[in-house]
């Protein structure tokens, strides 16, 4: 039984005694190092900024009134951010630090007692943790065992469990899939409350659900440029109708995207190009990366259309730890989730990365399995 407040004092007060029993309770998100390290691990662009763009930006920086609260409205960063997404007519964004702070924003905004947010698995953790610390309670539909939406379980959870929220990551992250549009559709007309689709790598993905926007009242859409090239500046959005977004606006707090953030972000949009461009290069490595994966003795591959590539092992710890010794940090999911048992995620990197990442892999595969061999006799 924990103590109420009102029985602590100063000598007494502790962590355990005094926070809430789901803060408690949860596991904080883990954030390796990664000093020195080939970093495959967080779905970043490996890229830098041409010459040019980046002399622009450190002008730009040094001039910027960093004495001064940013734009709370982020007029200039909103207008740009509608112009290279191509919403349809009517719709608007949200700015949140990251798409990580809209999750939580969505979360506090529909956190009534009882009130349920619904995923699936394995899908992005954030969406259990922010229904953990915000209140809600969190169901996790399974995926089917090649990582699919399961259809009717999906449909048979939002009927039972009534969620004011839904979140369907598209494509979905740690899979790399994306889920059937067409059973997303039908998501979108059973649910009660709101629908948010994530197209966090929509960059790297070969469809949208930005252009249903104005089909489906109860539809958002979440974007984020972390993995564009800009997962440092922190910016992500949410586009939908007005109707929603005036009130969700209410909780934003005002200054959450710094001035920083709006000038360069708004000047990289300006180049847009540049980004796209990378991205490109990273899908055209993407097909390498996953030939290679293929050919590899003792992995299996899932196709992705995101900038990483999720496959599984016989030994995803050893193999995890050996890509390690040989300077290489990808993300192990052995562990987390059952659906990812031996399962890897290697973000896509630089060609030579991904030809460092392919040699090292192959050695760690043949060691783990040579280890395992020796444990095996002993
Ligand atoms: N959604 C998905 C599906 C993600 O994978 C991530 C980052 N890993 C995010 C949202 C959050 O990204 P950020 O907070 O950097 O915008």
């Amino acid at each position: 039984m924990l103590s109420s407040p009102e029985s602590l004092t100063p000598d007494t007060v502790t962590p355990d005694r005094l926070l809430r029993q789901e803060v408690l309770a949860i596991k904080a998100y883990h954030v390796p190092a990664s000093g020195g390290m080939v970093k495959l691990d967080a779905m970043e662009n490996p890229y830098g900024l041409p010459q040019e763009l980046r002399d622009t930006i450190a002008h730009l920086v040094a001039d910027a009134a960093i004495n001064r609260y940013p734009d709370a409205g982020a007029q200039q960063l909103r207008q740009q951010i509608r112009e290279v997404t191509a919403l349809p007519q009517g719709m608007d964004v949200l700015l949140g630090n990251g798409s990580d702070e809209i999750i939580q924003l969505l979360a506090m905004a529909t956190a009534k007692p009882g009130g349920v947010l619904l995923s699936v698995e394995p899908s992005f953790v954030m969406y259990k943790m922010i229904a953990a610390f915000t209140g809600m309670q969190y169901v996790g539909v399974p995926l089917s065992d090649d990582f699919e939406l399961d259809l009717a379980a999906t449909l048979a959870a939002i009927r039972q469990h009534q969620p004011a929220l839904v979140f369907l990551a598209y494509p979905n992250n740690p899979t790399g899939n994306l889920f059937d549009a067409a059973a997303i559709a039908q998501i979108i007309e059973a649910a009660p409350g709101l629908v948010v689709v994530d197209e966090a790598y929509y960059a790297f993905a070969s469809d949208s659900f930005i252009p249903q926007l104005a089909h489906y009242s109860n539809l958002l859409v979440m974007r984020t440029f972390s993995k564009l090239g800009m997962a440092g500046l922190r910016l992500g959005f949410l586009a939908g109708s007005a109707v929603w977004l005036e009130q969700l606006e209410k909780l934003r707090l005002p200054y959450n995207v710094g001035v920083l953030t709006q000038l360069v972000a708004e000047k990289l949009l300006q180049h847009h190009d540049v980004l796209l461009q990378q991205a490109a290069q990273i899908r055209e490595d993407r097909a390498w990366l996953y030939e290679r994966l293929v050919g590899t003795v003792d992995v299996r591959t899932y196709p992705s259309e995101a900038n990483f590539i999720l496959f599984r092992v016989t030994h995803a710890d050893r193999v995890f730890e050996e890509l390690k010794r040989r300077g290489i940090l990808i993300k192990n999911f052995h562990g987390v989730h059952p659906a990812l048992d031996q399962c890897l995620r290697v973000t896509v990197g630089t060609s030579e990365q991904n030809e460092r990442f392919i040699v090292a892999l192959q050695e760690s595969i043949h060691q783990s399995i040579q280890d395992e061999s020796c444990v095996a006799r002993k």
